[in-house]
């Protein structure tokens, strides 16, 4: 199927008296991460109602898997989307499992060992019979990732995916984002946090004022450079979005960097600026 997965065209929303969208347009094609950044009430997990379905729209067209979203009867509310907003929200009484369970049970398009094993890939054991009222913010937002995905969605929201994830978490979920991502699934993350969307999307915005500005629009590269003094490490720093020191080459220090350079002159020219000789620059 060609053309985007999630459509928003002049998308326009109030609540409690005050515009909080704004004639706002986004698309997301099958296999792209999409990354909104934005302040507390700025406006995002809003925008994810919106596409779930959830809240409608005052004016504009939503699209989502390229039909279009509408409220009645004879209306459509988006399926086949895997959807985590705000704090997941379960019947605390039952265990993990029992909620899946349950949850899995209105669409009837995955089986109990399809459950257990994406409990088991997030980190929970299946078995655990413990309710859902004794469990940790983190294992919550395991269970709520597992909801999310176990359906195998072509459309994946996630409202501030990494909140309570402790490393490892995070570290599953980085990894179960670009193995979706692969198979064609469209991905919009929302967070207030740059860092935590920035490594994983392709493309990333600000919510602001009711509309989306362009923050980025293309994946950073990771790039291995060699220096030739270790003395000048303090000063590519900032110059890069993360980096790290991976050990002492021949010639001088080498380390993996991130940013948005397409060409290794690019980078080569950029750290020039900086008065840094790298004495090998190639893409990791
Ligand atoms: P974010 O997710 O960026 O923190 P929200 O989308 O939750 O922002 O909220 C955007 C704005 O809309 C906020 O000012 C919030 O107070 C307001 N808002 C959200 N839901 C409602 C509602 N049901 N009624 C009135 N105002 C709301």
């Amino acid at each position: 199927m060609n053309g985007p997965l999630i459509k928003m065209v002049g998308s326009s929303k109030r609540l409690g008296g005050r515009s909080v969208l704004n004639h706002l347009d986004l698309a997301v094609e099958a296999g792209e991460v999409v990354g909104i950044i934005g302040a507390n009430g700025s406006g995002k997990t809003t925008l994810l109602r919106l596409l779930a379905g959830l809240l409608y729209a005052d004016s504009g067209e939503i699209q989502v898997n390229q039909r279009r979203v509408a409220p009645g009867v004879i209306g459509y509310m988006p399926a086949e989307i895997g959807v985590l907003i705000e704090s997941p929200s379960f019947r605390t009484q039952f265990s993990g499992l029992q909620n899946l369970l349950f949850l899995a049970g209105i669409r009837r398009v995955i089986g109990r060992s399809d459950i257990t094993r994406q409990m088991a890939h997030f980190g929970l054991d299946p078995n655990n019979r413990q309710a859902v009222r004794k469990y940790s913010l983190g294992m919550r937002q395991r269970l709520g990732l597992t909801q999310a995905t176990m359906e195998s969605p072509r459309v994946l929201l996630l409202d501030e995916p990494t909140n309570s994830l402790d490393q490892a978490g995070v570290q599953v979920l980085a990894k179960t984002l670009e193995t979706i991502a692969a198979r064609g699934v469209a991905i919009v993350l929302v967070s207030h946090i740059m860092d935590d969307i920035n490594a994983w999307c392709d493309r990333v915005f600000r919510l602001e004022g009711g509309t989306l500005t362009v923050v980025r629009s293309q994946r950073p590269r990771q790039w291995r450079v060699v220096l030739r003094r270790w003395d000048d490490i303090p000063r590519v720093n900032d110059l890069f979005l993360s980096w790290q020191v991976v050990g002492q080459a021949a010639e001088g220090p080498a380390f993996l960097g991130t940013g948005p350079w397409t060409e290794a002159a690019e980078l080569m020219e950029a750290l020039k600026g900086r008065a840094v000789e790298a004495v090998a620059i190639e893409r990791a």
